[in-house]
């Protein structure tokens, strides 16, 4: 399983709402997060890997070796949100560039489990942030997307580098 890295254009096609919860789905859930572990995230996005599902996984303290923070959320959405902060957020689709985001500090997600159950996940700081961060993946958007202007100007020559190394590539 490999992690797309910006700016390829499956990055920006987000994922479609999951209807069948099945073995596969399980499975796929698994190698997500073990491609999170390998890449050395705290989470991960159907989309970052070339599924077009409503899937995502995460781990906040990010080790395997914590497996009690697993989640794996399908079909997230948020219901409740409150407060804003800027924090930072780095992405395995962007290797090498960090920079300072603006989230909601306390969200309600509901969201179908692997059984497809519907649950609720109240999140706050770095957990909300994780959250919010990996549902922007199954829209298509990018945390880039989200950074003020003095940040995307500071980040745009790294942005530039990625850009040729994927064309080199392609
Ligand atoms: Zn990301």
């Amino acid at each position: 399983m490999e992690v797309l890295v910006y700016p390829d254009p499956v990055l920006r096609r987000g994922g479609k709402t999951v209807t069948v919860f099945d073995p596969e789905l399980r499975a796929t859930a698994a190698r997500m997060m073990e491609a999170m572990y390998a890449e050395g995230g705290v989470g991960l996005a159907a989309p970052q890997v070339g599924i077009e599902w409503k899937l995502l996984v995460l781990n906040p303290s990010g080790s395997a070796d914590e497996r009690s923070g697993e989640r794996v959320l399908c079909n997230p959405k948020i219901t409740r949100k409150k407060g804003r902060e800027f924090g930072e957020e780095g992405c395995l689709s962007f290797p090498g560039i960090h920079a300072e985001v603006e989230r909601w500090v306390d969200i309600t997600v509901t969201y179908h489990d692997l059984d497809g159950k519907e649950q609720t996940l109240q999140a706050s700081d770095w957990l909300a942030r994780i959250v919010q961060h990996e549902l922007d993946h199954l829209e298509g958007v990018l945390f880039t997307d989200r950074l003020t202007a003095a940040d995307k100007l500071r980040v745009k020559s790294q942005l530039a580098e990625l850009e040729d190394r994927f064309r080199a590539r392609a």
